[in-house]
């Protein structure tokens, strides 16, 4: 799917909730500022995105008394466009461009059903369709389902995968994925982890050991610590968010099912809130439903 269509959703109860803000006002006041804030959080933007966007057209509005409602899109599609810029550069980005490191390792991590292994099958899809060789390592042990779902997608996609029985240690795989993927001068490795919430020091303990596992293989890896979040769930996904940042160290963030949903508006908090690059958004079940973020081509998207 295309952004814009990957968005429709969003855009359709995003756009109606700003003209109905500003219905039947001539000038920007209070009322229409407070109805903008209102349509903004409904929007799944969050209180603190909202708020930093009210003030900066607030501050607009002050400078400008006599501005009318039909100027305020623009602003406000001007002053999203300023949040989301604030944020760091992540459009840079190309599944062609040369990887800083061989291989280039990425773990990926994200709660049980936000789209993990879909995004793992997509970015192997496009990896390896920019002419990188790619290798999936299968170290989420704890669920048969993980393994066999993730296997799947290296036969669709036609990408080799290094697994051990359910149950073996999740380490142990991550370790085998990154000599195996050394041994066979692969490009890219992308290794799936669990992702069970319910036990912080546990996840924590986890991602260290297979961090410094691969480490032994590779010092400086892994060299892209990706956190999947599912858009669909609002402000679930900041939830997420805060609570893996907090756990461990991500460096990448990937935003899945924005289709079918009109909560993407979350994309902003959260581009917005973690000072890490949202890397890629998930438009949809199949390999091609991967697109590169671009804050610019977002925004453009909610306003057209
Ligand atoms: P995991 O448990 O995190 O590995 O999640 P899965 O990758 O198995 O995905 C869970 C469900 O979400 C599956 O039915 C996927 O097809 C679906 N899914 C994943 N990404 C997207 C997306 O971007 N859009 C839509 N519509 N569905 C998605």
């Amino acid at each position: 799917e295309s952004l814009d269509q990957g968005l429709q959703k969003t855009k359709e109860s995003f756009l109606s909730k700003i003209t109905k803000a500003v219905a039947g006002k001539s000038s920007v006041d209070d009322e229409v500022l407070d109805s903008l804030e209102e349509a903004l959080v409904t929007a799944d933007v969050g209180i603190e995105t909202t708020v930093q966007i009210i003030e900066r057209i607030e501050k607009r509005v002050s400078r400008d008394k006599y501005l009318n409602t039909s100027e305020l899109n623009n602003i406000l599609q001007d002053e999203i466009r300023g949040v989301l810029v604030d944020a760091p550069e992540s459009n840079t980005y190309s599944f062609q461009s040369d990887l800083p490191n061989k291989p280039y390792v990425i773990l990926v991590v994200g709660v049980n059903g936000v789209g993990k292994t879909t995004t793992i099958g997509k970015l192997a899809y496009n990896f390896k369709k920019a002419g990188k060789s790619v290798l999936l390592g299968a170290a989420d042990t704890f669920r048969a389902a993980a393994v066999d779902q993730l296997t799947i997608w290296s036969d669709r996609v036609g990408v080799p995968i290094v697994k051990q029985d359910m149950g073996s240690d999740p380490a142990a795989v991550a370790f085998d994925t990154v000599q195996s993927g050394v041994a066979r001068g692969t490009d890219v490795i992308i290794i799936d982890t669990a992702g069970r919430l319910h036990n912080k020091a546990h996840l924590m303990d986890e991602l260290g050991k297979i961090r410094r596992v691969i480490q032994k293989v590779i010092p400086n890896a892994p060299h892209e610590v990706l956190l999947v979040l599912d858009g669909s769930t609002g402000q679930n996904a900041l939830e997420q968010a805060k609570h893996f940042t907090a756990t461990t160290e991500v460096s990448a963030l990937a935003i899945t099912k924005l289709d079918g949903t009109a909560k993407g508006g979350v994309v902003l908090a959260i581009a917005n809130q973690f000072k890490i690059p949202v890397k890629f958004i998930g438009v949809g079940e199949k390999m091609e439903d991967l697109l590169v973020f671009d804050k610019h081509e977002f925004v453009d998207s909610l306003f057209s």
